[in-house]
């Protein structure tokens, strides 16, 4: 354990001594960052109230650092939103690494001009390392520059790190290459590693030091590419901690990373904006001509009382686990980057520093809104004011979370937004949930006073297509709704009278693209026949009725894929027999006896639990009992879906599909089991039986699985992920879980061959097959049918369309041969290029 001699700190400057209590921001005040003094000064020179080390001077001169042997680390913040002046006022004497004595001047400021155009000049000293102390001199009272104020308590005042950690384990420094440093997804999944350990666990970056399971803690940390990084655990496992964590860092904590040299980090200048046009900076691409529509927020009310400490830990308990639950939903309707950030919005929910603050302002008998609305607040203002563009840009995820709890605490719905069609939004920031939800159908683009080019408002704006830009100046809030604005973001401009010929352009192709998506809706019907006539079955992906009839008026050519397990997902009770039955009737009756229906078993486990069907948990679900798995385990649920299905034989042209096969065995037993029910129901025909081929084994051994199959269907979302070994939800892996790896192609290329070789059709039913872009490639590769989600089926209809088969053998033979998804993607790229003359990117 670190010793700390008794140590005194001398005031920084001159003027009237303040509690923390009284300073009017809670970043300060709730102590969030530390516990110390306020001085409001009648000096001019901030000095150093002991001797050490300059461990952090902010570029824009407001604030400063000192740390000493002992790790005694204290800052010094030189008014209120300071920030803001980006440097103007302040001369910094120092810089960062240098060695200073106690008194020595560190930053001159103008207290005129700071007065005049900051909040406040009130100037924070606090000892951020944690060591309790006693202040020397009565709160409200006058201090002269170097007069001793504070004193450090001698032994007890250990370092938080050092008293929890006792002997720890440290690792070799490590550079960090995240180009962004650890901003909320890498740290989230750093926070959400060292959770799996039980040592205590710390991230050390110079003399700072960060709780590693916290994630609000080590953004604070606010690292950059480059900085040298230490993990030390202390505990039973602390080992095994810090070997895991530190490959995970050195991979990038779910970020690609290249490379060591530090990124620049000059910024780019903002243009600047005239009468007519406003200008920002490009969020996401694309352009619009609208009319505004001004988003604002209402104000919520809170009461600072509580009504008890157990009711409000209730309620606040309760709002958080709503909270997860509704975040989980979310990510159950995206994908890839956008889940990501709600998983990120989980992590915050846990935060164990963000709890413990809310916790204790409980215990002081404050109401559970009040608590964490606190906390939050302040940690949110605390990222805006550390003078960093992306820990401001992650003080809006923090913003949105707070928000959504703070909403359930007060009972407050969260009525969905009524825009106008064509509507350009204006907000001062949106939240990323606001932004998941917009109705893309009337809502044209978005722009900001807040926000940057890499928040996850952005993120999520280029994959919902939307044009959007962000920093734009605030007067954007002056403009009235209706204004037809004309909405330029590649180039970060908003145009307020905008050129009708500009406005033509955009217009036209904008037209253009939705006369192809009202051409590609009004052909559905037509067969999806190549310019050669080699006909593909194009067919839906469904899981219910409802679906099964959108998809007919969509021109899908019957069901490839009826996902049964999402047919009562929402029930904890099995469905009786009969209900089931009903169920695929109904959904038969509406395909009609010249229609697959293609009903998958149930597919529970891994990550599709079902309340009615209790399973053990497992160390690896995915690689555990999973679909035909499962059901063979408990064949009597397998036996009475068999008769459910079965019921609804002759009204469509019936097929049953097992999902997860890996063993021939599996098939044998679910082929006896179905055989038994056919015959006990005394019908002539059974229904043709098939299998997904969606695990290795099953694709490598499709010759010998054919003969006894009546059909495949590859799912391509499995077979990626056990082909390269790489969990489909894993947030660190979703860039590399690719299904155009080659690896996959080629089982699905086996696959095919095997099948053809006895006569037998393949489809392809994982999202690959509703992918323009890998279209020609499956072609190629000689897949008989794709079976897509059901917007798409008009879209991949229309591709197929647009192709000739020699053509698409070709690129196949060719994309085979490549090392890399990314190659293969470029491949074939090129190839829609050169033969459509379109981008297969904007068409999805
Ligand atoms: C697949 O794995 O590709 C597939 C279609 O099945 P699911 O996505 O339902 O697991
Ligand atoms: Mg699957």
């Amino acid at each position: 354990m670190t010793t700390i001699q008794p140590l005194v700190l001398l005031a920084p400057l001159a003027g009237v001594q303040l509690p923390l209590d009284q300073v009017p921001d809670p970043a300060f005040s709730s102590r969030l960052l530390g516990d110390g003094l306020c001085i409001d000064p009648t000096s001019q020179t901030l000095c150093a109230p002991m001797s050490g080390v300059i461990s952090n001077i902010q570029d824009s001169g407001h604030a400063v650092s000192v740390t000493n042997e002992h790790g005694v680390q204290v800052l010094m913040h030189i008014g209120l939103d300071t920030v803001n002046l980006a440097g103007e006022g302040f001369t910094p004497l120092v810089e960062d690494g240098q060695q200073v004595q106690a008194g020595q001047p560190l930053i001159e400021f103008d207290a005129d001009f700071i007065a005049l155009n900051a909040r406040s000049l009130l100037t924070l000293m606090l000892v951020v390392s944690g060591e309790p102390f006693e202040l020397l001199v009565p709160a409200t009272s006058t201090v002269e520059t170097g007069q001793p104020v504070l004193q450090l308590k001698p032994a007890t005042a250990s370092v938080e790190v050092a008293q929890e950690q006792g002997n720890a384990l440290f690792s070799k420094p490590l550079t960090l290459l995240n180009a962004h440093g650890l901003h909320a997804r890498p740290a989230a999944v750093f926070a959400q590693a060292a959770k799996g350990f039980k040592a205590s666990i710390y991230l050390h970056k110079q003399t700072e030091s960060a709780n590693a399971k916290s994630l609000v803690r080590i953004m604070a940390l606010q690292t950059v590419r480059g900085d040298t990084l230490q993990v030390s655990a202390a505990g039973e496992d602390a080992a095994a901690a810090i070997e895991a964590l530190v490959v995970l860092l050195a991979d990038g904590c779910g970020e690609n990373v290249v490379g060591v040299a530090p990124a620049s980090t000059a910024e780019t200048p903002a243009p600047v904006s005239s009468a007519t046009l406003l200008r920002g900076v490009c969020a996401s691409p694309g352009s619009a001509f609208g009319q505004v529509f001004q988003i604002k927020e209402a104000a919520l009310v809170i009461t600072e009382a509580g009504l008890g400490e157990a009711q409000e830990r209730a309620t606040l308990t309760r709002a958080l686990s709503d909270a997860d639950r509704a975040l989980q939903a979310m990510q159950a309707n995206v994908s890839g980057a956008q889940a990501e950030i709600f998983r990120a919005h989980q992590e915050l929910l846990e935060d164990p520093t963000l709890l413990e603050q809310a916790h204790t302002l409980l215990t002081e008998g404050k109401s559970a809104a009040f608590a964490w609305n606190s906390v939050t607040v302040a940690t949110t203002r605390l990222f805006q004011g550390l003078g960093n563009t992306l820990l401001a840009e992650r003080a809006a995820d923090l913003d949105d979370v707070g928000r959504r709890v703070l909403k359930l605490i007060l009972g407050i719905q969260d009525d969905a937004l009524e825009v106008p069609e064509r509507a350009i939004l204006i907000a001062e920031q949106l939240t990323p949930s606001q932004t998941a939800s917009l109705d893309t159908c009337k809502v044209l683009g978005f722009v900001t006073v807040g926000g940057g080019a890499t928040s996850h408002v952005a993120i999520l704006a280029r994959a919902l297509g939307l044009p959007a830009i962000c920093g734009a100046p605030a007067c954007v809030l002056a403009l009235s709704n209706g204004k037809q604005v004309l909405l330029d973001a590649d180039k970060g401009e908003l145009h307020l009278e905008p050129d009708p010929v500009e406005i033509e352009q955009l217009e036209t192709a904008r037209h253009q693209q939705s006369l192809r998506r009202q051409r590609e809706v009004a052909q559905a019907s037509l067969a999806a026949v190549t310019r050669d006539g080699h006909a593909v079955e194009v067919t839906a992906n469904v899981a219910s009725l409802q679906e099964v009839e959108q998809s007919l008026v969509l021109g899908g050519e019957g069901v490839g894929l009826l996902r049964s397990e999402f047919l009562y997902l929402d029930r904890n009770r099995a469905p009786s027999a009969r209900e089931q039955a009903d169920t695929y009737s109904a959904i038969a009756r509406a395909l009609g006896p010249e229609r697959n229906l293609v009903v998958r078993t149930l597919d529970v486990g891994g990550d599709k639990p079902l309340a009615y069907v209790p399973m053990d948990s497992e160390t690896n679900p995915f690689l555990g009992l999973r679909g035909i798995r499962l059901c063979l385990a408990r064949p009597e649920l397998l036996r009475e879906q068999f008769r459910a299905i079965l019921a609804s034989a002759g009204q469509a042209r019936l097929h049953i599909m097992l999902p997860m096969v890996s063993l021939l065995s599996e098939l044998h037993l679910a082929r006896r089991i179905l055989d038994e029910e056919v015959q006990a129901l005394g019908l002539a025909q059974r229904p043709k039986l098939g299998i997904m081929i969606e695990v290795p084994s099953a694709a490598l051994m499709a010759d010998l699985f054919a003969p006894h199959v009546d059909f495949f269907s590859i799912g391509t979302n499995d077979l990626t992920q056990y082909t390269l070994a790489m969990d489909r939800d894993h947030p660190r892996l979703a860039s590399q879980a690719d299904s155009y790896h080659p690896a996959v192609l080629r089982l699905i290329a086996s696959t095919v061959k095997a099948a053809h070789a006895h006569g037998k059709p393949v489809s392809v039913c994982g999202a690959l097959g509703s992918e323009v872009l890998a279209v020609p490639m499956l072609i190629g590769l000689g897949v008989d049918e794709l079976s897509v989600s059901v917007p798409l089926i008009p879209t991949i209809k229309a591709a197929v369309r647009e192709l000739h088969l020699k053509d698409c053998q070709c690129i196949a033979r060719q994309v085979l041969n490549l090392e890399e998804a990314v190659e293969v993607r470029e491949a074939l790229y090129q190839f829609h290029t050169a033969t459509a003359g379109t981008s297969p990117v904007l068409e999805n």
